[in-house]
């Protein structure tokens, strides 16, 4: 009888060895799904999805300490004109390097996103003029910058629109405000950096 305890013992120990193997990788795919839906896969950039919660947690923290939060809106300009004129595959190699440039010059405490087709969401745990101060380094970069393409060299600028957490009523409203901002920077002539109204 204790022989066949025994052995049921070391059966159900393979088993439960085996379980918690599963178990583990199962658990592992998942992190990595999760990871992977908040990931733009063109740009690598976070997704819309992935900043939003970001977004909130970054606006609480306003809301209680009052911890310097700026976010802005970049569209690139004139977009479709590189699409028409060089493809549609040139246009996502375009943003594809725009990712990586965003992510170079953005600082790591700092977030940038993709937030839909050829727009950009920048969040900065900082106040508007320190914020702005790296919006314009990346700007007068991308400018600067040639995007060699198959034999095609792309000319490439963004425009941002810029508001800080003190102007808002709401987080909504707070990219509402970057977003007018950025219209209001198209309207201007595009390729600059706004951070106010008129
Ligand atoms: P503006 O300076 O006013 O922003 O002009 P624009 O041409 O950039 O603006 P518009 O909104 O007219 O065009 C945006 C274009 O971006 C249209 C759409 O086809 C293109 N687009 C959006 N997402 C993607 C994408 O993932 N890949 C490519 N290749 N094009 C995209
Ligand atoms: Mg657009
Ligand atoms: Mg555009």
């Amino acid at each position: 009888a204790v022989g066949s305890l025994s052995l049921l013992f070391y059966v159900s120990s393979i088993f439960a060895g085996g379980y918690q193997k599963e178990f583990e990788k199962l658990n592992d795919e998942n992190h990595k799904l999760e990871r992977e839906s908040n990931l733009d896969k063109l740009t690598g950039l976070m997704n819309r999805r992935g900043i939003e919660n970001y977004l909130h947690r970054r606006y609480r923290e306003w809301k209680l300490i009052h911890s310097p939060f700026t976010v802005a809106v970049g569209d690139v300009d004139y977009f479709k004109q590189i699409n028409d004129r060089f493809g549609h595959d040139a246009g996502d190699f375009a943003l594809s390097q725009l990712g990586m440039l965003m992510k170079s010059m953005v600082p790591e405490y700092a977030m940038v996103s993709r937030w839909g087709g050829e727009e950009f969401l920048f969040a900065f745990p900082l106040p508007m003029e320190k914020a702005c101060e790296i919006l314009e380094k990346l700007r007068s970069e991308i400018e600067a910058q040639q995007f060699d393409y198959q034999d095609k060299q792309l000319k490439i600028t963004i425009t941002v629109g810029a508001a800080e957490a003190a102007e808002a009523e709401s987080l909504a409203d707070l990219v509402r405000l970057a977003d007018r901002r950025l219209y209001l920077g198209k309207r201007a002539g595009r390729n600059r950096i706004v951070s106010k109204d008129e």
